[in-house]
């Protein structure tokens, strides 16, 4: 197991969590093999999820008012490290306890807030984003599926795609247009909290490269909604979304996508008492390179836990999260490959290769497929670099 690597050390009290963290996920992992760990937060499992909730490990750092643990943001720094570095199935909660919940708190009525908040924290009610739609992807601001306000509330016709977990999810929060017409942009939208069991609404599963359908499309056939589907106020929705994508971003969850992958090498180097030099620079070289961007991932949990809104610093931590992420599965399938090829070369002189464990391969041909998404999900690549140019006033 790598330490977590405290070149930025964080507080003591956040530090405390950590063995039971540990001792908890020793149980509940048992046994379970790389490659379906290293799928975790997109590995979708409720019990799970309600082992977390009972032990109050899902909305630590929200207030304990609505159900959450009251810590700060270090403790669920701790929390979430763990949880993704040893590659725990958080799928089923991910979303609601990330961004959903954070949302609902900052701009959901009082009755909105009861309702929802203390289900998340329990790990019973599970929530997905409804942004994309097959025309409006990083154009966000072109979304066309429209809310008509009706006697009785909003009318919904439209559809979304990508939807991570809709087909797992009890509700939804949509961005969709209640004013104005695509050419208004931001002007004109709003978000709506929308139970998935609602008459009218289809989900349709997408399969990916790697064969896992964890996303979906969603269609909305005129589906009727009540005024308290409304999440903050008409209109506000572009301001909005903007805050929970700063939510999205701010987490841990970027530089550990392909840690499972990294602890199965290099434990395989060490079971194979490994000395080659090329592959040691490299272990070394990644963990440099994740020992820094945890330094300003905890940095940017500062700025969270401060109450900031530190949208520049988290896309930055993602971008470059993401170029490390896509970096290592490529990086650690040429090591394998040369170390094995060197091996069979002096093979009649000292007896040939060590076996690469199977199932290091299956977690390595998981993530090299699953790679490119890193830099899809959350914001594209050429995004978020447009954001950190305006954010350093470059653009
Ligand atoms: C695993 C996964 C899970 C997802 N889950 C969800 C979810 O739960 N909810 C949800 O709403 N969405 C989800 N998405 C969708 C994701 O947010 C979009 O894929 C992403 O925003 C990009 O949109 P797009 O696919 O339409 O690509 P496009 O926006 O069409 O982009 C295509 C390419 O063009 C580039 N490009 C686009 N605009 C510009 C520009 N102005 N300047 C330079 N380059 C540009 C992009 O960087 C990209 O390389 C998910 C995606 C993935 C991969």
């Amino acid at each position: 197991m790598i330490e977590p690597l405290a070149l930025q050390p964080l507080p003591e009290s956040a530090e405390a969590l950590r063995t039971d963290v540990r001792r908890f996920l020793d149980g509940a992992l048992a046994g379970v093999a790389p490659d379906e760990r290293a799928r975790s937060w997109l590995g979708f499992d409720a019990e799970f999820s309600l082992a977390l909730g009972a032990r109050g490990w899902i909305g630590l750092a929200l207030p304990r008012e609505y159900g959450g643990g009251g810590r700060d943001a270090f403790a669920r720094f701790v929390l979430v490290e763990e949880l993704l570095a040893r590659g725990a199935p958080v799928s089923a909660h991910w979303i609601a306890e990330r961004q959903s919940a954070p949302m609902i708190l900052r701009y959901g009525t009082e009755a909105q807030k009861r309702f929802f908040v203390p289900a998340i924290c329990r790990g019973e009610l599970f929530f997905s984003i409804g942004m994309s739609e097959p025309q409006a992807g990083s154009d966000l601001a072109s979304v066309r599926t429209r809310a008509t306000p009706t006697a009785t509330g909003w009318r919904v016709t439209g559809q979304k795609i990508w939807t991570t977990n809709a087909d797992h999810s009890h509700y939804m929060i949509a961005l969709v247009r209640t004013s104005g017409a695509p050419e208004d942009r931001q002007r004109g939208l709003s978000q709506l909290l929308i139970d998935l069991t609602t008459p009218g609404i289809t989900i349709r599963p997408i399969e990916d490269l790697t064969g896992d359908r964890h996303f979906t499309e969603v269609f909305f056939d005129e589906v009727d909604l009540p005024h308290e589907a409304l999440i903050g106020s008409e209109g506000s929705g572009w301001s909005q979304v903007t805050a929970e994508l700063a939510f999205e971003r701010s987490g841990p969850e970027r530089i550990y996508s392909s840690m499972v992958l990294l602890e199965a090498w290099l434990e395989f180097l060490r079971a194979s008492r490994s000395d080659d030099p090329a592959a040691i620079a490299l272990a070394g070289r990644i963990l440099v390179h994740k020992a820094t961007l945890r330094s300003m991932s905890v940095a940017v949990t500062a700025k969270v836990g401060a109450g900031g809104s530190p949208m520049t610093e988290a896309s930055l931590v993602k971008d470059l999260g993401t170029e490390l992420e896509q970096f290592t599965p490529i990086a650690i399938a040429d090591a394998i490959a040369t170390a094995q090829a060197n091996a069979a070369a002096s093979a009649r002189s000292e007896g040939g290769a060590t076996e690469v464990p199977a199932a290091l391969l299956r977690t390595l041909a998981y993530i090299t497929q699953f790679a490119p998404t890193f830099s899809l999900r959350g914001g594209t690549r050429e995004v978020l670099r447009g954001l950190i140019a305006r954010g350093l006033g470059l653009r």
